[in-house]
């Protein structure tokens, strides 16, 4: 059997869900079927997800919600009544009402109503059983997703040739209480069912023909890479490229389920195979990158031969909660990649602490990084990082830091934010085309 999922973007109106229907009718295999909350319609139009995070902030705060109420509603009316759907949306919407009214509801409750009643109108629209996430995706009492008992679970609701629709983004503690995951976590949902059921692939339909080797932002039409491995995908997202959820991979990865990922708006498009048993990988993998990332760089004579002094910096580092994505270090100085975003709280006071506790001679801190990443294949040919560099050095733009994977498979680059586009558009033009 296949765990086919489909994001929110496919899930905007009635003509998108005629599309799923073609593609769950197309075959038989496809036995269960997760969803996203209803998407955007057009460029101006809101996510669904979005605008129940906005009504629980009204109802909060006491603010009149009756247009925002109206504006949600509607979504779900729109689509019962063009499809002619029996499911009993008043009933539901009329429920959920009253428990907000009584505040009753969390957030996460609140939200989770997005993907759960998107799930009902699917489920009657193919003639499925609705099957509440809530039973089947469980957390463990700290909040991390417990598999063992998810797995447990799933199989006792969703026993085999069951064909059911089921809500992504949520699950449950122990007690019952419902708790999402991070945003866009659909795609995790899609991945603990295909683990928990050993499903033989797990489709993920969206928007897009599949992972692109570029951001198409920057790009222009940028190729569809056919095939990566679980390592390259989860490099590519980690660093940026946003196809999947990042953590997709680790439920199913050592179960070696593939992931394929499809468009729905072109369903014969051949996508990207993601795990399974990588035929035709030539080439790069991929081209990726993040932004608002600073450097903090700390100086001190031959510091390289200390030591614990890495040890000391990043007890330091942990002691203010921040996370430390690379450590380029040199004889004399060490450097520390950290998010701009998690050491605003506490900038100075860091600076301070690297400074005295370390004894350093300075300690220099300089914002706008980028990182970029570019990711190679086994059997891509040596030279890879000559590449890199001389198309970088062509067009003027210096390198901060650099930093390589254990395997020498990716390497990630540290560059200027205004760099970032000519150094993505150089890279694909000289990499790829
Ligand atoms: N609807 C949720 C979001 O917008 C979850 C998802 O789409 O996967 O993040």
């Amino acid at each position: 059997m296949i765990v086919t999922k489909f994001g929110g973007s496919s899930l905007s109106c009635g003509t998108q869900f005629k599309k799923v229907k073609n593609i769950i009718e197309a075959c038989p295999d496809r036995e269960v079927v997760v969803v996203s909350a209803l998407g955007r319609r057009e460029s101006v139009d809101n996510k669904l997800t979005d605008l129940l995070y906005l009504l629980h902030a009204y109802v909060r705060h006491g603010v009149n919600h009756d247009q925002i109420w109206e504006t949600i509603t509607q979504r779900f009316y729109a689509i019962k009544q063009e499809l002619e759907l029996d499911v009993d949306l008043k009933g539901e919407l009329d429920f959920l009402k009253s428990e907000m009214l009584a505040q009753k509801v969390s957030e996460d409750y609140l939200v989770s109503r997005g993907e759960y009643l998107t799930a009902k109108l699917m489920a009657d629209y193919l003639g499925y059983d609705f099957v509440d996430a809530r039973r089947l995706i469980i957390f463990h009492p700290n909040g991390s997703l417990n598999l063992d008992a998810s797995k447990k679970a799933i199989e006792k609701h969703l026993p085999k040739g069951k064909k059911a629709v089921v809500p992504g983004f949520y699950g449950a503690y122990p007690n019952g209480e419902i708790k999402l995951l991070n945003r866009g976590g659909s795609d995790i949902t899609g991945a603990v069912l295909a683990f928990g059921l050993n499903a033989v692939k797990y489709e993920n339909w969206t928007d897009v023909p599949g992972v692109l080797l570029a951001d198409p932002r920057v790009v222009k039409d940028p190729v569809t890479v056919p095939e990566l491995s679980y390592e390259e995908l989860g490099q590519l997202s980690y660093m940026g490229a946003s196809v999947l959820h990042e953590e997709t991979i680790y439920p199913i990865r050592n179960l070696n389920i593939p992931i394929h990922i499809k468009n729905t708006n072109d369903p014969e498009a051949a996508g990207t195979v993601i795990g399974g048993t990588q035929s035709h990988s030539t080439g790069i993998a991929g081209i990726a990158g993040k932004k608002n990332y600073t450097l903090l760089t700390i100086h001190k004579s031959y510091l390289a031969a200390e030591v614990g002094l890495l040890r000391k910096t990043l007890e330091i580092f942990e002691r203010f909660q921040v996370h430390v994505e690379h450590c380029p270090t040199g004889i004399d100085h060490l450097g520390m990649i950290v998010a701009t975003d998690a050491i605003q709280h506490c900038r100075f006071e860091l600076l301070e602490a690297l400074k005295n506790e370390l004894s350093a001679d300075k300690v220099r801190i300089k914002d706008g990084i980028v990182l970029l990443t570019v990711v190679g294949r086994k059997n891509t040919e040596a030279g890879l990082m000559t590449k890199v560099f001389s198309s970088l050095e062509k067009r003027k733009i210096p390198i901060n830091l650099i930093t390589q994977g254990p395997k020498g498979l990716h390497m990630i680059l540290g560059i200027d934010d205004n760099d970032y586009h000519t150094a993505i558009q150089s890279l694909y033009e000289d990499l790829v085309i």
